[in-house]
Order: structure tokens, then C-alpha cells, then sequence
């Protein structure tokens, strides 16, 4: 579970996040929407623990941020130029310490879960498309098994039908791995798609200004017709 108590931030002398409550249960994924410089990064780097609040308290089950149970997918996947697909997605594990057999094979399951070829997994990231960048950087994220992840605008750089791909792929692994999720995109059809539930942000300072439940059971096109909803 995460949760902000009374979150603000601000850098020198600008307030950035104005004080925040929120909590996101444990295997909710949620959506983060709003406008440009609203503070939306800034939030998930305080979720990641990658900022510091300058009041409140940010606590990921009732402790202070670690980096082991987080993990975070940036817009740039900004992976390491001279790595292989391999090495990029073993680089948290090192980071971890976690270099026995048992985590190691955690790597080839995590190239699967993506959607990657194996012979992908030797090449460097400049032989890769942008879509297949993004998915080591999500491999990369997911091969630690964290209990939170965190994506800021991930597909954002990428074509639709690419994104919308990534997006049910992406819905698909939710469904098997049940993490706790937040998700940035300036793209409210994403955010309503990918979340159970969607925060809308707005700036000067950032603050969450609705926090909206989304239904997941809408019935389809299809079974409506069929149950003559449609009929005359
Ligand atoms: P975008 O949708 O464009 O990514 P955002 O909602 O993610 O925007 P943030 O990146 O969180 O917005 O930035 C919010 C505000 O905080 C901006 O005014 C930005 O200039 C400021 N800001 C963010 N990081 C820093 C920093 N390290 N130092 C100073 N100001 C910062
Ligand atoms: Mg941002």
C-alpha cells in the first residue's frame, strides 16, 4: 500500500505539490493525468523515493520507500549504450546483489513476459526499435519482482497502434503479476483503458483534484445488442 500523509514539495522557493493525501491499495493501478508541469513526475519520483518531501510523509507498507520493492520506467528507456538486452534487464539485479542462479533465471522469463525474441536478448539497445527499447526498459523494471511500479508516461514517444499494443500487453501482465501500479500519461483513453481508478492533477501548485473510479465490467458492444438493449 502506498500512502501520503500531508505530501508537499518544493524546490527553492516555488511549491510544487501542494499537501497531498492519497492512498493507493495494494494491487490497485492507478493513473495519473493532468497537464504539462502540473507535478506529476515529481509525485511518483516522491512515491520512488528518488525525491525527498519537503513536508509529509511518504510510506510504501507503512515503511519508508526501499529501493528493492520499487521500480520505475521512464519515457527515455535509458538504457546503458554498451549493455546487450541481457545485461540492461540483469543491471537492477546486480545493483541488488542478486546474482545466484535462482534470480538469473528470473531474466529469460522476464524477456518472454514482454514480448521479446531471445536473439534480442544479445543485442545492443541501438539495434533495437524504439518499441522494443521500451519493452527492455519494462523487462528491466519487472525482473526484480517489484511489489510497486511506476510508470512515467511510458509509450508516450511511441506510435498509437504500437502503444495500444503495449497497453493490453501491458494489462495483460497486471493481471498475472497484480502489482501495485501508478501511471502517468497526458492521454485520458490510456488512463481509463490501463486503471481501475484515475487522479486528475492540476498545476500551481500540483494537487489532485479528482480522484475517479473507473468500471471495469462495462458489458461490450456485442453482448448489449444481444441482450436487445438496442431493440426498437
Ligand atoms: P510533464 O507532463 O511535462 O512531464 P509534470 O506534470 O511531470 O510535467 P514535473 O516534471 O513534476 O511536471 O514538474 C513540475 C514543476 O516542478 C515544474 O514547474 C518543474 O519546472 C518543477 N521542477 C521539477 N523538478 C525540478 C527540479 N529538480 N528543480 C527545480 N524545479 C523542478
Ligand atoms: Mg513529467
Amino acid at each position: 500500500m502506498i500512502q501520503l500523509s500531508a505530501v508537499t514539495k518544493s524546490f527553492a522557493e516555488q511549491q510544487v505539490i501542494a499537501a497531498t493525501d492519497l492512498t493507493i491499495e495494494r494491487g490497485e493501478f492507478v493513473s495519473l493525468v493532468g497537464p504539462s508541469g502540473c507535478g506529476k513526475s515529481t509525485l511518483l519520483r516522491l512515491i520512488a523515493g528518488l525525491e525527498t518531501a519537503t513536508s509529509g510523509e511518504v510510506t510504501i507498507n507503512q515503511h519508508v520507500p526501499a529501493n528493492a520493492e520499487t521500480a520505475f520506467v521512464f519515457q527515455d528507456p535509458t538504457l546503458l549504450p554498451w549493455r546487450t538486452t541481457y545485461d540492461n534487464i540483469r543491471l537492477p539485479l546486480e545493483l541488488l546483489g542478486r546474482t545466484g542462479a535462482e534470480p538469473l533465471a528470473k531474466i529469460p522469463a522476464a524477456i518472454d513476459l514482454v514480448g521479446l525474441r531471445h536473439e534480442d536478448a544479445r543485442k545492443l539497445p541501438r539495434m533495437l526499435s524504439g518499441g522494443m527499447r521500451m519493452r527492455v526498459s519494462l523487462a528491466r523494471a519487472l525482473v526484480t519482482d517489484p511489489q510497486v511500479l511506476l510508470l512515467d508516461e511510458p509509450f508516450a514517444a511511441l506510435d498509437d497502434i504500437l502503444r495500444q499494443q503495449l497497453n493490453e500487453e501491458l494489462l495483460a501482465i497486471w493481471g498475472q503479476r497484480k502489482w501495485t501500479g501508478v501511471f502517468i500519461t497526458h492521454n485520458v483513453a490510456e488512463a481509463v483503458f490501463l486503471s481501475q481508478r484515475v487522479l486528475v492533477m492540476s498545476a500551481r501548485p500540483g494537487q489532485i483534484v479528482a480522484d475517479v473510479p473507473i468500471q471495469f465490467d462495462l458489458p461490450r458492444g456485442a453482448e448489449l445488442r444481444a441482450s436487445g438493449a438496442f431493440a426498437a
